[in-house]
């Protein structure tokens, strides 16, 4: 993937879309766009700060919000419903994931784990052993899968920074 087809892709996204892997995978690499992609970030907070002030005043004027009020209890208008936020929050990962290594620690210290250990021998240990490891892989794959505009936004950026 070329600078142009990444860079293209990227403003080809609607806000809150999540970043493509191609996309997100040539920002990792690429200083050139991941400063372009900081620079249109930024551009976007600065552009965004006139428009939640102007919002927050309106909110103030009482003679609007009096009238925004009779609209709303006529039934004549929607209030916007939240944008419902999808992603799993960091603490979550990281709860389910220490619950996912204390399980697989501590199984073979519990009562199911001794007796399984003594009635199969290694024809549990081994199975059992591969499966921790299929699993931890698995769950780093999801993590860094859903997580990777995090990595590219947090950890990326820090880097072009410093170059
Ligand atoms: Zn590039």
């Amino acid at each position: 993937m070329t600078c142009e087809q990444a860079f293209n892709r990227y403003l080809s996204l609607d806000k809150y879309e999540r970043v493509p892997l191609s996309v997100s995978v040539h920002l990792l690499f690429c200083p050139v766009c991941r400063t372009g992609v900081r620079q249109l970030n930024r551009a976007e907070i600065l552009v965004a700060q006139p428009l939640s002030m102007q919002k927050s005043q309106e909110a103030v004027d009482p003679v609007l919000a009096q009238a925004l009020e009779r609209i709303m209890s006529a039934g004549l208008a929607y209030s916007l419903p939240d944008r419902t936020d999808t992603h799993v929050s960091m603490l979550r990962w990281v709860i389910s994931g220490l619950a996912l290594a204390f399980g697989f620690t501590l199984l073979p210290f519990t009562f199911m784990g001794s007796w399984s250990r003594d009635v199969f021998g290694s024809s549990f240990s081994v199975p059992f052993y591969i499966l921790c490891g299929v699993a931890v892989t698995a769950y780093c794959g999801m993590f860094i899968g859903t997580n990777i505009d995090f990595f590219v936004k947090k950890f990326g950026m820090e880097d072009s920074r410093a170059a």
